[in-house]
């Protein structure tokens, strides 16, 4: 005998990827791009995960994806700062010499250069002062 079966199924299919990454990012305050930075992270790292994502939904439900989102972010920031360097370094001069020395540090909001940095303050404060080139 051989029945006949019917291969449909009560289930929908899996639900699109990029609507569980968005609502894992809502539900733990990120970004779907960090969400999916973290699924990248978590394969670049060789884990035996099948399922990054509900791997990070349980993360989240435990409060450990609390902390791989703060690590996350702050290596970005390295990188970003390391990029902002780099591209710093590549600007004019300031008058004292510095390459990009009057640009403003992306974490500070001051300038690079120690003289422009003082310079940009003392204008702040109201009292401005002459610096010889
Ligand atoms: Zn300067």
């Amino acid at each position: 005998m051989s029945a006949k079966r019917s291969s449909k199924k009560t289930l929908k299919g899996p639900p699109p990827r990029a609507s569980g990454i968005a609502r894992l990012a809502a539900d733990a305050d990120a970004t779907e791009d960090e969400i999916t930075q973290l699924i990248e992270k978590t394969r670049a790292e060789g884990r035996d995960i099948r399922s990054p994502l509900p791997w990070l939904r349980t993360c989240h439900e435990n409060g450990d994806l609390q902390a791989m989102l703060v690590t996350l972010r702050a290596e970005r920031g390295a990188a970003e700062l390391q990029e902002w360097g780099n591209w710093r370094e590549q600007q004019p001069k300031c008058p004292h010499g510095e390459a990009g020395g009057r640009e403003l540090h992306p974490q500070s909001g001051e300038p690079i250069c120690a003289i422009c940095r003082h310079d940009a303050r003392s204008i702040h404060i109201g009292h401005k002062e002459e610096v010889k080139a």
